[in-house]
């Protein structure tokens, strides 16, 4: 029942973190002391306002998870933007234009009191050439007379100004009702593969390496129980099998339990087949022959699988062949070829004895898992401040480029974007993908990481 529970909770998270990758974002920008943090707190509800008094005091733009209506979106608080700035006020521009680049809709904050000042009018023609839906807030209307002062706002171009009191809550809920108006219908995440149903996974590997086998042990016992699952649809070429009390969709069993004969091109029909069935999967099995030498063709499955961008685990078939010697120098050539899936589960097992076949279903869940996760932008920016601050990217040619802000855009598999001042090394991305699977985990699945580099 514990492990029920379990199961639920992950199911839960896993919908959420679905949830959460289609999530819009809201970015709130504006010259420094109009009062943009006092709005953000205000969309968060929160009643401890982390405002600073200082003019001109900036801050790093931050990322939140905000509520409103129902419907839910990522804030992005930006510092202040001030155009021609320099020092640490450019700092603050660049990633008040990121975060403008990578929003859904723009919250443009300016201070009614003060009225439309030049930096507000440069910043609305950087608005405008990104193209983005523009909600304008007159801030520090605190009362009915100051509403004058908000209309006259309108000279702006940018349609009706909302006047607002940030500080005394008058106001925003019309402002948020504005920006759900202009957010996108919920994307769904676009992909070759259906979610729902049982989990699909590919089951691969040169031949003879035991696939067959693993296959009929797989299903042996539990077939009976497997053909009653309701509401599965079967594709006669995939099999689905009951493992720790869950059906897996095995996809494309046909050409392994069919004992495809060896002619010439093999090769290369193995491959087709290969990449086949990673496109119907999500997650695939590659099977090795622990008691034989590392192949160059298993090395070229696993790169397929990666390239696939599907999560993965290694099952070491023939585990029973294996002896004290032989694993000695598995363990040499797993290091010298396989370096670069160090991050995939690994079940030393066998097809013929059965031993560890049980280690598989927890190997495919954190896979899955993994290949599912969702790191929140606040999140990810907090942890890549920290790394990036400890260990900044090393100057070249008199330039040091710097990380500006990262967001996961994607899930299955997870990838990021990083948008930097300038080129970011090979070995530098290498560091980043390391710190971030140290952080995260990842176990099991591959991560992509872009980098886009402002002009
Ligand atoms: P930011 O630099 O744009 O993030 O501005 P802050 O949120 O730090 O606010 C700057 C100052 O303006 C603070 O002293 C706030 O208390 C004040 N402020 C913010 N919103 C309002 C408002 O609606 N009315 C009034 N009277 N003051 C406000
Ligand atoms: P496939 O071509 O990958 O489907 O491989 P098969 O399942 O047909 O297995 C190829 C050969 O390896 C057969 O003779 C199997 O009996 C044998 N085999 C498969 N798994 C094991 C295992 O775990 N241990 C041993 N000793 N032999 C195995």
């Amino acid at each position: 029942e514990e492990d029920l529970a379990l199961v639920e909770g992950r199911r839960a998270e896993a919908a959420e973190q679905a949830e959460a990758a289609t999530r819009p974002v809201v970015a709130v920008v504006g010259r420094p002391n109009v009062g943009k943090s006092t709005l953000v707190n205000r969309i968060l509800g929160r009643r401890e306002a982390v405002v600073e008094d200082v003019p001109g005091v900036t801050r790093d733009r931050v990322a939140y998870d905000a509520e409103w209506s129902g419907r839910r979106f990522t804030v992005v608080d930006t510092g202040g933007w001030e155009v021609d700035a320099t020092g640490i006020h450019l700092r603050v521009a660049e990633q008040a234009e990121v975060a403008v680049a990578l929003s859904d809709v723009v919250l443009f904050v300016v201070d009614a009191r003060v009225g439309a000042t030049d930096t507000d009018e440069s910043v609305v023609r950087l608005l405008r050439r990104s193209g983005k839906p523009v909600v304008l807030v007159a801030n520090k209307v605190d009362d009915q007379k100051a509403e004058l002062e908000a209309a006259a706002l309108w000279s702006l171009g940018l349609g009706q100004p909302w006047p607002v009191s940030a500080l005394h809550g008058r106001g925003s809920g019309d402002v948020l009702d504005a920006v759900l108006a202009e957010l996108p219908d919920s994307t769904t995440v676009a992909g070759a593969y259906p979610r729902g149903g049982p989990r699909r996974v590919a089951l691969l590997g040169r031949p003879n390496v035991g696939k067959s086998s693993l296959l009929n042990k797989l299903a042996g016992e539990e077939r009976a129980v497997v053909d009653d699952v309701a509401g599965t649809t079967r594709d006669p070429v995939d099999e689905l099998i009951e493992l720790g009390g869950q059906p897996w969709r095995f996809v494309d069993t046909a050409g392994i339990r069919r004992r495809v004969h060896q002619t010439r091109g093999a090769d290369f029909y193995a491959s087709l087949r290969t990449q086949t069935a990673l496109e119907k999967a999500e997650v695939a099995v590659v099977l090795v022959d622990a008691s034989e030498a590392i192949a160059e063709q298993d090395i070229r499955v696993i790169q397929q699988v990666i390239d696939s961008g599907r999560a993965l685990v290694i099952g070491y078939n023939k585990w029973d062949q294996v002896d004290e010697e032989r694993q000695h120098f598995l363990e040499r050539e797993i290091e010298r070829e396989l370096v670069q899936v160090t991050w995939a589960p690994r079940v030393n097992l066998s097809a013929l004895t059965g031993r560890h076949t049980n280690r598989l279903v927890p190997a495919l869940t954190t896979a899955l898992e993994s290949w599912d996760r969702r790191i929140t932008t606040a999140r990810l920016n907090a942890f890549l401040g920290e790394i990036v601050a400890a260990h900044p990217h090393p100057v070249r040619g008199g330039k040091q480029p710097r990380i500006l802000f990262a967001t996961q855009a994607d899930t299955r598999p997870p990838r990021f974007v990083v948008f930097a001042s300038g080129f970011i090394e090979h070995g530098y991305r290498r560091f980043l993908e390391r710190r971030l699977r140290e952080e995260f985990g990842f176990e099991g699945s591959p991560i992509e990481i872009s980098v886009r580099v402002r002009e």
